[in-house]
């Protein structure tokens, strides 16, 4: 089985300099999951309200996400509202409405407990521990989270760290979380909370990756065009994540082929407003990026 993911499926409003999208579609398990699909198998537990659209469910269902974890409640769906400034690397939260998330109690499907890779994607850290907790052995978790949950429950996102092997971070995040400026003593203490693979996330400036005494550096893909970097993260990590699920390869090597990976899907993902450049990616674009990715920080000695 491929991997198993829980997190938000939201509608978004989302307000950038170069224009504005209304209860779009987005959440974190949504981004993720729909990039980790061009590499691999991908489950889905979440909830949605009975103001979810039929269409963006047949949507996932193209992705061939499987969606037998994903709950439909009575109540509203999930709804988050972000504002960007000409620094498109800071999201300003203006609301964050959890809606059926707030009593929503994950009961995986018999099949998803014995999954290998588990993705606990941004959501309350009470909810990534109880779906965790639901799957029998697996062989890799990886987590993401945000400022929202540092500041209003960090004592439970400490306990979900101790048991995830990759985290996934932005940087003011991991500072925030860590209580450290300078991002290498931030890695080094977050590395003490549990997970022994630190991802920061730099929006424009990259990906740091902290693993064991190594640091891997790369570039984010300079474009001319970025509309919208809402789920770059998430959708980083789908790629991240979905190719290192689809090689079952954890070493370090592959690891940075995987960063690239991710920041291939992200490059796709900021081009447009919610998932519309990502929906629908044909594999050689994502080839021929991941040729130019290549290309952009090679250098040889003379
Ligand atoms: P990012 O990849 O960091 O840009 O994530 C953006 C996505 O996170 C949006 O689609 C939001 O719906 C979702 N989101 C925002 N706030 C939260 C939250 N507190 N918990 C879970 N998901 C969230």
């Amino acid at each position: 089985m491929g991997l198993l993911v829980v997190g938000s499926v939201a509608f978004d409003s989302v307000e950038t300099p170069f224009g504005k999208a209304e209860d779009a579609l987005g959440g974190s398990a949504t981004f993720f999951s729909t990039s980790a699909s061009y590499f691999t198998d991908v489950s889905l537990v979440a909830v949605v309200g009975d103001d979810f659209p039929e269409k963006h469910i047949n949507f996932l269902k193209t992705r061939k996400i499987d969606l037998k974890g994903l709950q439909r409640t009575e109540g509203k769906t999930f709804r988050w509202k972000g504002k960007y400034g000409y620094d498109l690397n800071e999201a300003h939260t203006l609301s964050t409405e959890l809606n059926v998330f707030e009593s929503f109690k994950p009961k995986i499907p018999a099949e998803y407990k014995d999954a290998e890779v588990v993705f606990l994607a941004n959501i309350d850290p009470d909810l990534q521990r109880d779906v965790l907790g639901q799957v029998k052995k697996p062989k890799i978790v990886a987590a993401d989270t945000m400022n929202f949950w540092i500041e209003g429950k960090r004592d439970s996102l400490i306990k979900t760290l101790k048991l995830v092997d990759i985290l996934l971070i932005n940087d003011s995040e991991a500072r925030q979380l860590s209580g450290e400026p300078n991002l290498v003593k931030a890695a080094r203490k977050i590395a003490a909370y549990g997970p022994k693979t630190i991802v920061i996330k730099r929006g424009e400036h990259g990906v740091l990756m902290f693993h064991k005494e190594s640091v891997f550096s790369a570039p984010a893909m300079p474009l001319e065009d970025v509309f919208d970097p809402t789920g770059a993260g998430d959708t980083f990590g789908g790629g991240f994540m979905g190719y290192l699920s689809s090689v079952m390869d954890w070493s370090e090597n592959n690891m940075r082929k995987a960063i690239i990976m991710g920041s291939v899907m992200a490059s796709f993902n900021v081009e447009d407003f919610s998932l519309n450049r990502i929906k629908n990616l044909e594999y050689s674009e994502i080839e021929a990026r991941y040729r130019e990715f290549k290309k952009l920080a090679h250098f040889e000695d003379i």
